[in-house]
């Protein structure tokens, strides 16, 4: 039978093409020195608090530990990151603060350290992330160029500290070759890929064994249910649409 792609039947081909491979979690990546080729294993939890739990009892099973980035205060819910936390798998912040703050630097960063605080008084937090919404300007990184993470007791930001992996791999857009991303990007990466599926993600998985590899899967597209799975792909296909207008719009503007 065919599993449908960006499912989480889809998701457990990933997990057994990682079962083998040394699959990292991003804090364990930064803190081991010297580097061996491995695969860190992110997830931005944006929306779906059931299906992150899902996909992390799952990766447990496969033995795979992995980092969830949770916002504050959309996804925020204890009793989930608690069990999600209890598996093995790393809690870290994802951060909007320059979006809340409307762009306020200043602003910006208190927030940030309130919102870091209420993480910490359950979780130990060493590592945080980036959130890009598309239809804010702000580029959430961008506050790093006046503050310093460090002096938050971070040992990195998921985007900024992990800019030596020069594969990443996103299913932002529900595209893996990058076509639809506008900010979940980073900086270093430069190669060309043509994946048609997801299939040819986990033969890429499989395939790569010299280099690191970064692969990043946001859990409200890989549900277990065929209702979950029809609102996430209309979810996706309006968030494509609506990035090729603002595209259309932005560079109407600069022309
Ligand atoms: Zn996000």
């Amino acid at each position: 039978m065919r599993i449908m792609d960006f499912s989480l039947a889809m998701y457990t081909e990933i997990c057994k093409a990682l079962k083998s491979q040394n699959v990292v979690t991003v804090q364990s990546y930064l803190s081991n020195v010297p580097k061996s080729p491995c695969i860190v294993l992110r997830h931005d939890v944006d929306r779906s608090l059931k299906n992150a739990l899902a996909m992390a009892k799952l990766e447990h099973e496969y033995g795979i530990q992995s980092t969830y980035y949770f916002r504050y205060p959309h996804t925020f819910n204890i009793r989930v990151m608690k069990q999600i936390y209890s598996l093995g798998h790393e809690i870290g912040y994802h951060y909007e603060v320059l979006d809340k703050a409307r762009g306020d630097s200043r602003k910006a960063i208190a927030v940030f350290q309130k919102e870091l605080e209420i993480f910490r008084k359950f979780f130990p937090v060493k590592t945080v992330c980036m959130h890009g919404n598309p239809l804010t300007r702000w580029d959430g990184r961008d506050i790093w160029s006046l503050y310093n993470f460090q002096d938050f007791g971070l040992l990195g930001e998921a985007f900024l500290s992990c800019s030596d992996i020069s594969i990443y791999l996103t299913d932002t857009g529900r595209n893996w070759n990058g076509n639809h991303n506008f900010k979940d990007k980073l900086k270093t990466e430069n190669e060309n890929r043509n994946f048609k599926s997801t299939v040819d993600v986990i033969r890429f998985l499989n395939s790569e064994k010299v280099s690191s590899i970064y692969l990043n899967c946001h859990p409200e597209r890989w549900g277990p249910g065929l209702l979950g799975w029809f609102k996430a792909l209309l979810r996706d296909h309006l968030f494509n649409f609506g990035k090729k207008v603002l595209k259309l719009i932005r560079s109407g503007s600069k022309g």
